[in-house]
């Protein structure tokens, strides 16, 4: 079908939808200009989606990329279920879960992965769930993330391995972006979080990233940092203990339960206590620095704490990949493509659907980042 068909039918069918809502005009023009964004920079479409406030209208855009075969999924790839860290708020920390968590992907079935799917992605994160560096080919899945076109590729990782040689050969072969998980601004409380970490060595790593930025500026630096109440607080001090932080974008995730863990303090009071007097000012200061700070609203620690979302859009969006799982449950690289299997599935006509029929809640236990706003 010509685009321009398949354009006049999205409007079509949003204006039938969104004909009595006054913010139908303001919400179509910023799809207009979500579809014709520059992809490269990933955190502007982010802030574009966050501004479009219509859930359906976001998913009828979903829709019309869907078909227009443009890229709109965020591919979440765990090559390797391992680490070398056993951070106290994550499941690594649990003895039982790490003995049922292993797996190493062998390349000939990322080189599938990526022949039937990356065409897809708007982002390829690699690291999602473990620990990607401990994946020896890893340099081969961003070589297959820059081969297949995905404007932006990042890699999440604790940092321990990564030396300023091996950064500069990743963004050689393609990388855009580290994101460095960090759960404490001091010493004590970083090393007590982060088991097996070293503070002085994620300081060097600071240090070096400073120095790679100077040979490559559009590389960007991410830091995550999973506050719960013992660590919310130190937050205030985060530019204080580290004045030159190179860093582009702040994503400030409220703790989750994702599996049985060694810290078990799950409660957001802390966090929603913090709020005015931590939280609201470090994303004012990262405002004026020109740092793109990701944080949930109050709104959305109060959705987490009643584990329920009527958030639709991921269903379509994140597709996660490790050596035991590929997207969906049925989902076969060795013979689908994205296309072949969502014609069989009728994956348009489930986003129309789902832009369409009344929204129902449903329970979840992770987040995902297209729910917090981006400022
Ligand atoms: S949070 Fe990340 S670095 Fe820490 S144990 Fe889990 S996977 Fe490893």
């Amino acid at each position: 079908m010509p685009h321009t068909r398949v354009l006049a039918v999205f409007l079509r069918l949003a204006h039938m939808r969104y004909r009595k809502s006054r913010l139908f005009c303001i919400n179509l023009h910023l799809c207009v200009i979500f579809i014709f964004a520059d992809m490269k920079n990933i955190y502007n479409i982010y802030k574009l989606a966050s501004r479009i406030k219509s859930q359906r209208l976001k998913l009828l855009g979903i829709a019309l990329f869907h078909i227009m075969g443009r890229r709109y999924a965020g591919i979440f790839f765990d090559p390797i279920l391992a680490c070398n860290f056993r951070c106290k708020m994550c499941y690594f920390s649990n003895k039982k879960k790490r003995q049922t968590t292993s797996g190493i992907m062998p390349v000939a079935d990322a080189e599938l992965i990526a022949k039937s799917m990356f065409h897809r992605a708007l982002k390829l994160q690699i690291g999602c769930g473990a620990e990607p560096t401990l994946y020896r080919d890893i340099e081969k899945i961003i070589r297959l993330g820059r081969q297949y076109g995905i404007p932006y590729i990042s890699l999440t990782t604790n940092g321990y391995l990564l030396t300023k040689e091996s950064l500069c050969r990743y963004i050689e072969a393609g990388l855009n972006e580290v994101t460095l998980s960090m759960h404490g601004v001091t010493k004590t409380t970083y090393e007590m979080l982060m088991v097996n970490g070293n503070y002085e060595k994620f300081r060097s790593l600071i240090n070096a990233i400073i120095e790679i930025k100077r040979l490559y500026p559009h590389f960007k630096l991410r830091i995550n940092y999973t506050m719960n109440a013992d660590n919310v607080e130190e937050l205030a001090s985060m530019f204080e203990c580290f004045p030159d932080l190179p860093v582009d974008v702040l994503q400030l995730r409220p703790i989750q339960k994702i599996g049985d863990s060694e810290y078990n303090n799950f409660s957001t009071d802390k966090l929603t206590e913090c709020y005015d007097t931590v939280i609201s000012p470090l994303q004012k200061e990262c405002e004026k620095r020109g740092i793109t700070c990701i944080a949930p609203s109050k709104e959305n620690l109060a959705a987490l704490d009643s584990s329920e979302t009527d958030d639709m859009i991921s269903e379509f969006t994140y597709w996660y990949i490790s050596p035991s799982s590929c997207w969906k449950a049925d989902y076969d690289f060795h013979t689908d493509t994205f296309e072949s299997y969502s014609r069989k599935h009728g994956v348009w006509r489930q986003i129309i659907k789902a832009a369409l029929l009344p929204t129902r809640k449903h329970k979840v236990n992770v987040t995902r980042k297209m729910n917090y706003s981006v400022k």
